[in-house]
């Protein structure tokens, strides 16, 4: 797996990641939302330097000219429902992309500080040979993106795998490195330290799902 941290440079992507980080400013569930939407489209647009272009002519007012295109048929699955305003983010720039969604959550067993992951909702298209980019926010322990790949893999052989997250935990990456095919990229915003024993990552921001949409009844 090929690992790019965006934030081994400086760039405007750090105010983004400062503002969802901030206690006071991501209170704001707008602005949280269209901040991770802003380092989706920072995302797919670094991703995007890696597809494969093909010259296509185009004509303009005045004469024909031609322009690099991206000839990669891409599918854009997300996690519901963290992964909604980072999907969105991304299809403001794929904007003829496929769109898968799954639904994974954590079940915790009866120790609270174990839990599994359970995957039911899932709508997908045909995945044969096509440009996979599967978008997960947060990237605690890795294994709610592995669940999500492994409910995809009936679906057909990708020809390449981009993993777009905003926060991950350097456990959560090392354990996707090791369980995602050659073949894959990460593309993150930011890696963090570590994880607490409630599987949230430190010092991260909380729950992205409950600060972008609010607090749910369920664990
Ligand atoms: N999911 C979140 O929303 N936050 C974390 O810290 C880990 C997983």
């Amino acid at each position: 797996m090929q690992i790019h941290n965006l934030t081994k440079e400086n760039s405007i992507l750090n105010i983004f990641i400062a503002e969802i980080r901030d206690v006071n400013i991501q209170k704001d569930s707008m602005r949280f939302r269209r901040n991770i939407e802003r380092i989706g489209e920072i995302l797919g647009y670094e991703m995007s330097k890696s597809l494969t272009y093909t010259s296509k002519t185009i004509e303009t007012p005045l004469a024909k000219t031609n322009v690099e295109v991206y000839n990669n048929e891409v599918v854009l699955c997300s996690i519901l429902r963290a992964g909604v305003p980072l999907h969105n983010g991304l299809l403001n720039y794929f904007d003829t992309a496929e769109n898968a969604f799954i639904s994974a959550y954590r079940h915790h067993l009866q120790n609270p500080e174990s839990f599994e992951i359970i995957v039911e909702y899932l709508a997908c298209p045909d995945l044969e040979g096509k440009t996979l980019i599967l978008a997960d926010p947060m990237i605690a322990t890795g294994q709610s993106l592995l669940a999500t790949f492994e409910a995809l893999k009936p679906f057909g052989t990708p020809k390449e795998i981009h993993l777009a997250a905003v926060i991950g935990a350097q456990e959560g990456i090392d354990f996707a490195n090791k369980h995602f095919p050659d073949n894959t990229h990460l593309w993150i915003a930011a890696v963090d330290e570590k994880l607490n024993n409630k599987g949230y990552i430190v010092p991260g921001l909380g729950d992205a799902g409950d600060l972008a949409f609010g607090q749910k009844l369920q664990q």
